[in-house]
């Protein structure tokens, strides 16, 4: 189901303009809603189009600024959303309605989009027809069946073919439709091997992890990409005393008016002024060092001047305000604040943070142990002379490499002879001293090796075959306790189903309760290739144009074997179920790699 965000049946009509689309739908939605079937739409409409009127008060909010106007009165609602930047996709739209109060949603326009439709046609108009270029089509509704046509235009189609003026036998045909649509639906996650879409995918996997349990008391010194145990709770206000933000003179606020200060003392960082400045003093004073009791205004060393210890200030220069220059204690942080929760990843940031304000150890989790081989009798390991048809192990080392940046220890049991005996014992090892096991190859459909025997006698494992390319193989399960991931045997596609299954995971199990993928949005300088109904995930090269733009190109050949592109390579294109080829100029999403390789 590429129409992530909605469960019910969603069905288009595709047409040329003048085909009657609205005309036929009038009459067709009265049909259906007699039958019981309620019915939401979802429109296409031109570029400027706007529902809200000039004058009345939505339309004054909106142009007030309010981006997002919901109004409301006794008989219907509607939310006017702006949308300046990147048009709502079908199905962000299809996730706004209220799905509990419809049966079927019908969709006029959105073309190229891919959900399936019922193509409009009337010879009269003498347009191609849609089907043999939209997959999509589940039906002709046409007038060409009168004898007046010529047999060679009539479509020559196996998809079913009804009358476009016959109002019933569409009824009956879409009534149809919705009962083997709404049936696949139910049993859609009970066939096996399944085909899953990577969001659930992903959100089974995340399901069936847990936070790890493990933790331990580091030096701050250790603490750099560890995640936080325990909230980080401020022992002191910061800064901790009032204090100068300048290099200048300490004066009172109710003491501005006055030609000339007597100068008492020099204020450095580190130390005070012990005495209470009076009226008519002044104190020379650092920045960060502590303001003296009384004084509460600093005025900058560029506007003082100093006879013989008396300062005047020359107010041309900026007049003076009471308390300007002066950082209260606990401006930043007061004591008792959270300063960071648990479930932080510690960066450089939090670490002088940490140290700032005392700390020289705090709580995380410990390192997730991973456990890791490869399978399959053509793997040999570098460093070994080169036999007839092997190949040399790349997988074991993109996954250490990969898990070392996210901190995991590993536990890496080498290649694995392809018997059952040597996969048995490994996995039972590996079991037992692993936080998680991950092996790579031998999980394709199909494939002869003994990887999958032995893991439905270990434990409880679905062999996936997950909507991405690369990557359509996926194990996943566990064993006993043990989460276990068996990645394809292609060196990119492991890379991939690591990024969108494996690092997820991991950093759930890690307690790293904030992370979120980042994605930016790009202007392609290519046509990307792309199936519909699958995600298909490009390497990519991104850069900022000229004009400030972010654009994005192809590594070129995107074969899953072919490692030196992920190399090349400084993002992932993610081209969406829903989305047909993207264009040179259209926006896509993409994935930078730089943080995560
Ligand atoms: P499989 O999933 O076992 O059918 O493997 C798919 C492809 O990936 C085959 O061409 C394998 O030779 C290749 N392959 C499997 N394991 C590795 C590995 N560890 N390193 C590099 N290539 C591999
Ligand atoms: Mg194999």
């Amino acid at each position: 189901m590429s129409l992530t965000h909605c469960s019910l049946p969603v069905l288009g009509f595709a047409a040329f303009s003048g085909t009657g689309k609205t005309t036929l739908l009038e009459k067709l939605i009265p049909a259906l809603v007699e039958k019981g079937i309620r019915i939401a739409m979802v429109k296409h409409a031109h570029h400027d189009f706007d529902v809200d009127k000039p004058g009345k008060d939505s339309y004054r909010l909106r142009k007030a600024g309010a981006t997002q106007m919901l109004i409301s009165a006794r008989y219907r609602h509607a939310l006017m959303t702006e949308t300046p930047d990147d048009e709502c996709t079908l199905n962000q739209l299809l996730g706004q309605l209220d799905q509990n109060n419809a049966d079927l949603v019908l969709v006029e326009g959105f073309k190229h989009n891919a959900f399936p439709k019922i193509e409009l046609h009337r010879a009269a108009l003498g347009k191609p027809w849609l089907h043999p270029e939209d997959p999509n089509i589940v039906a002709v509704a046409c007038d060409d069946s009168s004898s007046s046509v010529p047999s060679s235009e009539l479509p020559s189609t196996s998809l079913p073919r009804l009358d476009i003026n016959d109002i019933a036998s569409l009824v009956a045909f879409i009534q149809r439709w919705m009962e083997s649509h709404n049936a696949q639906t139910a049993t859609c996650d009970s066939l096996s091997p399944t085909l899953l879409s990577v969001d659930d995918g992903r959100a089974k996997i995340l399901d069936e992890i847990a936070v790890s349990e493990h933790t331990e008391t580091c030096d701050l010194n250790e603490l750099p990409h560890r995640v936080l145990a325990a909230d980080i709770i401020a022992p002191v206000n910061v800064p901790s005393s009032t204090n100068s933000a300048m290099d200048g003179y300490a004066i009172r606020s109710d003491d501005i008016e006055r030609e000339g200060y007597r100068l008492v003392s020099d204020v450095f960082a580190g130390h005070h002024y012990a005495e209470t400045l009076t009226a008519g003093e002044c104190v020379r004073i650092m920045t960060g060092a502590p303001v003296p009791e009384g004084a509460d205004t600093v005025i900058m060393r560029e506007q003082a001047s100093d006879d013989n210890g008396t300062v005047s200030f020359d107010t041309t220069k900026g007049a003076i305000r009471a308390g300007q220059n002066v950082r209260q204690a606990g401006e930043d942080l007061r004591r008792g604040a959270t300063v960071f929760q648990a479930g932080k990843r510690i960066g450089a940031a939090e670490l002088g943070m940490m140290a700032s304000l005392g700390f020289d150890r705090a709580e995380v989790f410990k390192p997730i142990k991973v456990a890791l081989f490869s399978t399959g009798d053509e793997v040999q390991a570098p460093g070994t002379a080169a036999k007839s048809h092997c190949i040399y192990d790349a997988n074991r080392y993109t996954l250490r490499a990969m898990l070392t940046k996210l901190g995991c220890e590993i536990l890496d049991f080498g290649i694995i002879e392809d018997t059952e005996a040597a996969l048995h014992a490994t996995l039972s090892t590996a079991t037992e001293q692993a936080d998680m096991v991950i092996s790579s190859g031998g999980v394709s459909v199909g494939d002869a090796d003994y990887i999958k025997t032995v893991l439905r006698q270990l434990g409880d494992i679905n062999f996936w075959r997950v909507n991405m390319r690369p990557g359509r193989p996926l194990a996943f399960g566990k064993l006993g306790d043990v989460p276990f991931f068996g990645l394809p045997g292609n060196p990119v596609a492991v890379m991939v189903t690591f990024l969108q299954f494996v690092e997820p995971a991991i950093r759930k199990m890690q307690g790293d309760a904030h992370w979120q993928p980042e994605t930016l949005s790009a202007i392609t300088q290519e046509r990307i290739r792309s199936r519909r109904g699958r995600t298909e995930y490009t390497r990519g090269i991104y850069s900022i144009s000229a004009n400030g733009q972010l654009e994005v190109r192809s590594t070129g050949s995107q074969g899953s074997g072919i490692l030196r592109s992920m190399s090349e390579a400084n993002c992932l294109i993610e081209v969406a179920p829903d989305v047909d080829n993207a264009e040179v100029g259209d926006r896509v999403t993409i994935i930078p790699l730089a943080s995560r390789l």
